[in-house]
């Protein structure tokens, strides 16, 4: 039997659904995490404990475990120390410099602009009074390792900078900050499966609501793109050349980019698939993302296995506003929206719900699958509608 080191934070729905795949594939997934203390069944005694700030003592740890077959990791920081662990016992993963630069905006910028790729105006900033000569307005303020948006901000001047700043302060621990000019435009998710340094786009998402900030919050993914074939394919030549800039080279990748009368912006590529339950939206006749990624990980040759016809879209459903989650109704309404595979709602009774930019979650997700681009996109907004959600405005929250 195969056996896959599967590196991830939590034991969330993304780990479950990797387990789900494999054990259909009769593979043997075992977890490495740095959440050891609060696993519960079916990995209480099984997963392998990587502190992921100081994995050095952890991977040295996993050789009694090994040895292993095939890597995969779920998240930013999992990336990079999947990508460690497989520099030492000689696994296909991205190198570790690519993915530690995958996951740092400042590296990313930087990597970017030394490859010739169209970069905004970038600075770093601190906590000291003045702001660096030069910034350009809007801006966008963000945190250098965040992920989900979380505390990634637009301003519009200097005082808004500052504010913005202060906020972001009370969210992350690292007080520099990085700044970079607005790039106006359209934005598209590209999920991709990198071999020998060459990306294979598996799926390229529109992003039809615009992203105008001052927040950036996620909503609908509709996949094929509406985009021409040219725009399409300077977006997929420019994610290539970001994978190459990057270094990253053997495994999956998610990278974001802008569109304007330009160009393309890459925003940034992770060393890893798409997050939470998003993934589900992807069929490869009838075969899950999971299991395409545990397949190349075993370096299978997995080429032949492309995107579904039709359209598939998901929305991640956005917060209505910040309180304790009491329920949703309208949910068979919703789910009986033609097109609608699956609405999942993943909030607990009595959760704390933080918007952007201080949270960083969703209510849940709904799957569609249609016709075409225009009607999945309608029938994920028809199921919206159809859904209300109940939630107890909190009179403050206490941070
Ligand atoms: P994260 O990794 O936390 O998602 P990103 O840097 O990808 O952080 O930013 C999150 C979102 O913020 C992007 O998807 C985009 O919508 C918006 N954004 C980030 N940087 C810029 C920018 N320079 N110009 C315009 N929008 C931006």
């Amino acid at each position: 039997m195969k056996r896959i080191l599967l590196v991830a934070a939590t034991t969330g729905y993304q780990v479950r659904e990797f387990s789900g795949a494999a054990e259909a594939l009769g593979i043997e997934l075992v977890l490495a995490t740095d959440r050891c203390h609060i696993l519960t069944d079916p990995w209480g005694d099984d997963a392998s404990a990587v502190r992921f700030e100081d994995p050095a003592e952890g991977i040295e740890a996993l050789a009694d475990r090994g040895p292993f077959d095939g890597i995969l990791a779920v998240g930013d920081r999992p990336a990079y120390v999947a990508a460690q662990i497989a520099e030492r016992f000689g696994l296909r993963f991205h190198p570790a410099a690519a993915a530690q630069a995958a996951g740092n905006k400042l590296r990313t910028r930087e990597c970017f602009r030394e490859a010739g790729l169209r970069v905004p105006e970038f600075h770093l900033i601190g906590h000291e009074a003045s702001l660096p000569d030069g910034i350009r307005y809007p801006c966008v303020i963000k945190p250098l390792d965040g992920s989900a948006s979380r505390g990634v901000i637009r301003a519009k001047d200097a005082a808004g900078l500052r504010a913005a700043r202060e906020r972001i302060g009370r969210i992350v621990r690292n007080p520099t900050l990085l700044v970079e000019d607005f790039i106006p435009g359209r934005e598209f998710a590209l999920d991709g499966l990198v071999t020998g340094g060459r990306l294979r786009v598996l799926a390229l998402f529109d992003k039809p609501d615009p992203l105008d900030g001052p927040f950036f919050e996620e909503t609908i993914y509709v996949t094929p793109s509406r985009e021409p074939q040219a725009v399409q394919t300077a977006i997929a030549v420019a994610a290539q050349q970001a994978v190459t800039a990057l270094g990253l080279t053997e495994g999956p990748v998610h990278a974001e980019m802008r569109v304007n009368d330009a160009g393309v912006w890459m925003l940034e590529v992770a060393a890893r698939p798409i997050g939470g339950l998003c993934a589900r939206v992807l069929r490869f006749g009838g075969r899950t993302l999971e299991e395409i990624l545990l397949r190349h990980a075993l370096d299978e040759d997995v080429s032949e296995f492309s995107l579904d016809r039709g359209a598939h879209a998901v929305m991640m459903i956005p917060i209505p506003a910040a309180g304790a989650y009491r329920g949703v109704q309208g949910l068979e309404f919703a789910s009986q929206v033609p097109g609608v595979e699956d609405v999942v709602i993943t909030a607990k009774e009595g959760q704390i719900l933080v918007p952007l930019p201080e949270g960083a979650t969703y209510l849940g997700f709904i799957f569609v699958r249609a016709g075409s681009p225009a009607e999945a996109e309608r029938a994920l907004r028809h199921a919206h509608a159809r859904l209300a959600f109940d939630v107890s405005p909190m009179l403050s929250v206490v941070r």
